[in-house]
Parts: C-alpha cells; structure tokens; sequence
C-alpha cells in the first residue's frame, strides 16, 4: 500500500477504518446522540475551549465558507491576512457572498507580520472581522497566532481562524488566545477519513451571529445549534466519519496533546534537517516552517514531476506538488496525523535514490 505522504487526507490507523464500517445507526436516535455528545465534547478537549462546537458534514473550505456566511453581512468589511492559496481561497468565499473585504497579504513562504496586522487594523478602524491561517499548508508555513490574536482581540475585532491543517496537531488554545470562529476538517492532522469541517463559535461570535444577514441554509449555524440541544445534525450528517474520529480522538486524547504536539514538532524539525543534508533547501523561511507540511525547493535542472513519480513508483511514497504558482518550483511533505520518525528516515532514504534519476547533481 502507497505510503501518503500528502498534507491530507492523511493516512489512517487500522481502528479509525475499521469504525468507517460499523454498522449503521439513525441519526436521530439515542445512538447517535450519544456519539454525536461524545466526540464534541472530546473535540472541545483538543480545540481547549469551552466554546460551542459544531460537526459539519462537508469539506474544510465548507466550514471556510460556514465562517463567512454566519459571522458577516454584504458589504461589512474584514481583513483578510493571506500567506499562502487558502488564505487567497477564504477571502475568495468572503468576496463571493458581498464582503468588501481588505487584503492584507505577505511573500509566500514568509509569515504574517503581527505588527502589520495591527497596522492594518488601525488604518481600517471600521473592519469587522479578520480572519488568518494557523498553518498555511500551501506554503509550509505556521503563523505566529498568539500575538496575531492580540492585535485582533484588543482591537475589539472578531477573530476567524483556518486551523484546517493544524487543530489537533500544533498547539492552538483557543479559549486562551480568544479565536472566535476556528475551523479544522477531519482528513488532517485528525487521522480520519475527508468528510467532516469543524467549528468552535465563541460567546461573542454568537453576538455576531446575530446581525449576520449573508444568505444560508445548509452551513447555518444557528440550525446546527438548536439540533445539537436534541443530539442531532440538521443534515444527514457523515455517521461514518463520526465513528471514526471517535475513535481518533480517544488515540489523540490517549497519546496526550502535548506529546501529539511535541511528536509533530520533533518529526518537522527531523524533516527539515534531513532535507537539508540532502543538499536541498526548503521553500518555508525557517523561522516560520510548519510542522505538519514541509515545502521544498525544487533545485534547477530537477524534473519535480518525475521526482514524484519516481517516489511512488520505486519507493510507494506519495508526495504533493506544488499549487497555483508554486507549481513546479516546490514539492511538499506532509507529516501530520499518523507519523513516525521510521517513516521519515524511510522518505528520506527513497528521497537520496531517487534525487540524482530526477536530475540533481548537487
Ligand atoms: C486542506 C486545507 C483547506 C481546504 O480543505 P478541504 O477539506 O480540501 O476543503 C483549507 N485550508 C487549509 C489551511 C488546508 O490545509
């Protein structure tokens, strides 16, 4: 079996796949409602809030666009901090449903500038929201969130986060840090098949709630919640993928956050050393480099898509290119949810064969 090495869907451990195919239940009866507690309750756990979460049956960019249409208003106007394609994506939904929305952007690679933000916040004193990437997985790079939360928080301003690839993975206290709206999808660092986006909503993103006009139905948050006090989904809800992040979150909970958190930083930092043994060099500036993707440079005279291919073929490890305008200038690792160093030390063995056939003489 190939070995995914892709920033999602990430590969899932033999007892998450084996609740894939548990026996069915109905949705609107004790069985689910007791799962359906269960799982928010640990998923609260790993997010550290007391917030209300919502389970969504869709894909992260749903629960982007669920951020959107619950927290703003046509014409309100957000800041939208982007480092990277899915930062560029969710201001994107932003604009597509009426909000006037003010980029705030910085060199791929880089991280966002907490100080810029706080520039910008200043210069738009009439903004509404902002919203970030944790961890932008098109580039390899983590955002320094906790003093971009400050600027956001002490400016008065709603906060809405992209965790998608790193709730569950890299440290995100959100209670603590005071993220309104944080949205995370199961086929990440969560070890569970795509399927499911979910959203923690703060005291004071209900307030917002409130006077939020964008049109919705399907990602209404207010329907998620008045089913959530009967133990229901609105919709027929992802049964399957419930069961099995029930199962991932007992494994996440049992193995601990901090020792989840720390395997994830351990095994970045063992990526990006040997990396850089082999001669290459990481696209992400180093001070700011994800621990759950590493992007890589592709060093002239490579032939990145053979590069790939031959990985797959000869070694059975799947790895991601490049998107948008980064394709063909970088390849990328994915290293969260289910992964060990073994793994690792294996990609970068089939990494050193496999370099020179592709063109590298370095
Ligand atoms: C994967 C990802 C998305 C998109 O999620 P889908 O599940 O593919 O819709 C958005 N943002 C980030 C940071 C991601 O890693």
């Amino acid at each position: 079996m190939p070995q995914l090495r892709v920033p999602g869907p990430t590969p899932c451990p033999p007892e998450v796949l084996k609740a894939m195919g548990w026996p069915m239940i109905n949705h609107r009866g004790p069985e689910f409602k007791k799962i359906l507690y269960e799982v928010t309750d640990k998923l609260k756990l790993v997010y550290q809030t007391k917030n209300d979460l919502n389970i969504l049956t869709g894909s992260g960019t749903g629960g982007l666009e669920a951020a959107v249409v619950n927290m703003l208003s046509p014409g309100d106007k957000i800041l939208s901090v982007s480092i990277g394609v899915f930062g560029d994506r969710w201001a994107n939904i932003a604009r597509t449903f009426g909000a006037d929305v003010i980029p705030l952007t910085f060199d791929w690679g880089k991280a966002a500038d907490p100080d810029a933000v706080g520039d910008a916040i200043k210069a738009n004193p009439d903004i509404k929201a902002v919203m970030v990437t944790h961890n932008e997985t098109s580039t390899g790079v983590t955002n320094d969130l906790e003093p971009i939360a400050k600027v956001v928080k002490d400016a008065g301003k709603l906060l809405l986060v992209d965790a998608i690839s790193s709730m569950s993975s890299i440290d995100l206290p959100v209670d603590k840090w005071q993220c309104d709206v944080v949205i995370t999808g199961s086929q990440k660092g969560w070890m569970v098949p795509p399927g499911l986006a979910m959203a923690s909503v703060s005291r004071e993103a209900w307030q917002a709630f409130e006077k939020a006009k964008m049109p919705r139905f399907y990602w209404d948050f207010g329907k998620a919640k008045s089913y959530y006090e009967k133990g229901e989904n609105p919709w027929t809800p992802a049964v399957s993928v419930v069961f099995a992040l029930s199962v991932s979150l007992d494994m996440i909970l049992k193995e601990g956050l901090q020792g989840v958190f720390q395997r994830h930083a351990r095994i970045g930092q063992m990526t990006r050393d040997g990396i850089k043994a082999l001669g290459l060099a990481m696209f992400a500036d180093e001070k700011c480099a994800s621990n759950t993707v590493s992007s890589i440079a592709i060093p002239d005279g490579v032939d990145g898509k053979k590069l790939m291919q031959l990985m797959q073929s000869e070694h059975g490890i799947v790895l991601a290119g490049g998107q948008q305008r980064l394709d063909g200038k970088i390849f990328r690792i994915g290293h969260l949810g289910m992964v060990s160093e073994k793994e690792i030390e294996d990609l970068l063995k089939a990494l050193k064969y496999v370099l020179p056939k592709a063109g590298f003489s370095g």
